[in-house]
């Protein structure tokens, strides 16, 4: 029965689905369209109570006048009835239990009439009509078919009413018609009101799913980046637990003095250095890789010369190729003489050419690596920057070549690799080049060679760079160090805050090592104390400690400093194992002057200090 009335009720959702949901959900909404109807009805028979009552064709105390009035408040009573309880209108038996009644009053109201047409023919057919236009409006209202049936059903309804009447001959003449058109008129306002009820439904009906589907859209992602968040938090998490006891590591390694141990101890020595500079190079990729997926990286633009950048590339992988025997050349003969330099994220495209050097010095085993530049003006501003690099080495399969820029990918995986690496570089310098707005492709012939090309449209300029800009280039690369770190000697005293026995052990053995005195302090209140004692030249701060961290300490030796104007501004290091991007400002806004990451060894320690320290002379 059910299965049957919802296919008659079929309200043309091509899809299956949704028009069982409407369905469901039209049970609920259906019971608006019977307060509608009941109420339309109730006024279409105070209608003609009012007209008669008004032309004085009838009085209020009149059979037919009561019957209207009667009629009219049952249903304005029944549509109230639908909106107090929804639930039990909805219901199936409540709709065949309404029909059944309608209908038997409309058969009583026909039996009831046989027997008395003669006394009062004209009230006798508006009991009729009124039964008739109830019972019609209640199969609107309950059934919930479609026009079709519906129209059928109420048409049945109307007729049989219309054929009662007819037999009758007192009934002939106007009061007749009269039904006939009541009949009709009932007919054309139930169906209008069910079109304009459906439409309205369906339009609520997609609406509410619409937003349901957007709520739903809208938590996933909320979910998503919840997750995301949590990853990167994770990770950040892990990098700071891990840099910690890799600080240890790194600093003890670097303290060994080859010379004092035998070929043996030296192999072990050295194969502990590598794999703890494996071990960092990939917590730096995969900090690196989850920093960018998760899009926290911003690109810095700066102007730069970008023959500098090729060349300080080249000389970075100078002496690896040296050692395989390949060849490293340069080529950028396609610059416009008038371009001096370039605005775009130095230090991101110079991470890119590296990792990709670094691949084609890896992959390469006799030939040469080559990297060219070529520069082609878009316009008066604009350039079209095109970076090649090539090789002579083992090239890429073609059915690799889709793969490469996946993270984790590579052409040799599992047992049998011969090459290191974590398959996360290609990927890094994808998302790096797509941040930018650039392109990377590659083209590769296997046992021939290999090109990867990225091609970045960048503003240009021909004026030269200003002395800071080249100097702010070329911060942090390792070919502007100044030389001989390892004789570096320093003077003066150091005031080191470290939590970590270990760390700190290490690096007091390292200050030592340079020449530099030191003092400890285990956290940011020891540490108040001893600088309140004593005068220090610079203060190495740990950022995390136990009862009172660095960032604290800092801010209340710059309030010692300022309470006391006989002292002087003492250089506050930041030691930290955080290495997101936004920690050096954390540390500087924090009255620290200058921030060096964990793990570190000898010679980072060295060069930061010996901005801080004067060198000794008598070294
Ligand atoms: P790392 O994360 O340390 O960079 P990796 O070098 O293996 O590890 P990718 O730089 O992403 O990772 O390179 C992915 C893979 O692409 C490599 O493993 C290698 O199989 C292939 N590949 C990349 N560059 C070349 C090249 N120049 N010649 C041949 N194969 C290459
Ligand atoms: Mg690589």
């Amino acid at each position: 029965m059910q299965n049957m009335l919802r296919t008659l009720g079929n309200r043309g959702f091509s899809n299956a689905s949704l028009e069982t949901e409407f369905q469901v959900a039209y049970r609920s909404y259906g019971t608006r369209f019977l307060f509608v109807s009941s109420t339309v009805a109730a006024v279409y028979f105070l209608v003609f109570f009012s007209f008669d009552l008004l032309t004085g064709h009838r009085q209020v105390t009149d059979q037919v006048q009561l019957g209207r009035l009667g009629l009219s408040c049952g249903l304005l009573l029944f549509g109230s009835a639908t909106r107090l309880n929804k639930s039990f209108f909805t219901r199936h038996y409540t709709a065949a239990f309404v029909a059944i009644v309608s209908l038997v009053c409309l058969l009583s109201n026909m039996i009831i009439t046989t027997g008395h047409w003669q006394d009062d023919p004209m009230s006798l057919l508006w009991g009729l009509t009124s039964a008739t236009v109830f019972a019609t409006v209640m199969v609107y209202g309950f059934a919930r078919l479609t026009a079709g049936p519906t129209l059928l059903i109420a048409s049945g309804i109307g007729l049989l009413a219309l054929a009662f009447a007819y037999q009758q001959p007192q009934a002939h003449g106007t009061g007749f018609q009269r039904m006939v058109v009541h009949l009709v008129a009932a007919n054309a306002l139930g169906y209008c009101l069910y079109r304009f009820s459906l439409a309205r439904e369906r339009k609520l009906f997609l609406q509410s799913k619409r937003k349901n589907h957007i709520a739903e859209l809208r938590r996933t992602k909320e979910q998503a980046e919840s997750a995301s968040r949590a990853k990167t938090a994770f990770l950040a998490n892990m990098s700071h637990e891990i840099r910690t006891p890799m600080n240890g590591v790194i600093g003890a390694l670097s303290m060994l003095n080859d010379e004092h141990l035998s070929e043996r101890d030296r192999l072990f020595v050295k194969s502990a250095r590598d794999s703890a500079r494996n071990l960092m190079h990939l917590l730096n990729e995969i900090l690196d890789y989850s920093k960018l997926d998760a899009h926290k990286v911003r690109l810095s633009p700066t102007p730069f010369d970008p023959l500098s950048l090729i060349s300080s590339v080249a000389h970075a992988f100078q002496a690896t190729a040296e050692q395989k025997g390949i060849g490293i050349r340069r080529d950028c003969h396609h610059v416009p003489a008038d371009i001096r330099s370039l605005t775009g994220d130095e230090g991101k495209m110079r991470q890119v050419l590296l990792n990709l050097v670094s691949n084609a010095v890896k992959f390469t085993q006799c030939g040469e690596v080559l990297l060219s530049l070529s520069v082609r003006k878009l316009g008066s501003e604009m350039a079209r920057v095109t970076l090649d690099v090539s090789d002579t080495g083992v090239g890429i399969p073609p059915d690799s070549i889709d793969k490469l820029f996946q993270p984790f990918y590579q052409v040799e995986s599992g047992s049998n690799r011969s090459y290191g690496g974590t398959g996360l570089g290609l990927a890094i310098c994808k998302q790096i080049v797509d941040e930018m707005g650039g392109e990377i492709t590659v083209r590769s012939v296997l046992g021939i060679g290999t090109t990867f090309e990225i091609t970045v449209d960048m503003p240009y300029s021909t004026e030269a760079l200003s002395e800071a800009e080249r100097l702010q280039g070329s911060e942090g690369f390792a070919d502007t160090q100044p030389p001989a770190l390892a004789e570096l000697r320093l003077q003066g005293e150091v005031l080191l805050v470290e939590d970590n026995e270990v760390n700190a052990f290490i690096a007091t053995m390292t200050l030592e090592s340079l020449g530099v005195s030191c003092q400890h302090a285990r956290n940011g209140e020891d540490a108040l104390a001893l600088f309140g004692q004593n005068a220090f030249d610079v203060v190495l701060m740990d950022c995390e400690m136990p009862v009172m961290d660095g960032y604290e300490a800092a801010r209340r030796i710059r309030q010692m400093e300022a309470a006391d104007t006989a002292r002087e501004r003492t250089p506050v290091i930041a030691l930290t194992a955080h290495a997101l991007s936004g920690d050096r400002e954390v540390c500087l806004a924090n009255g620290m002057d200058d921030y060096l990451t964990k793990p570190f060894d000898r010679e980072a320690l060295a060069l930061l200090l010996s901005r801080w320290l004067p060198v000794a002379t008598n070294a």
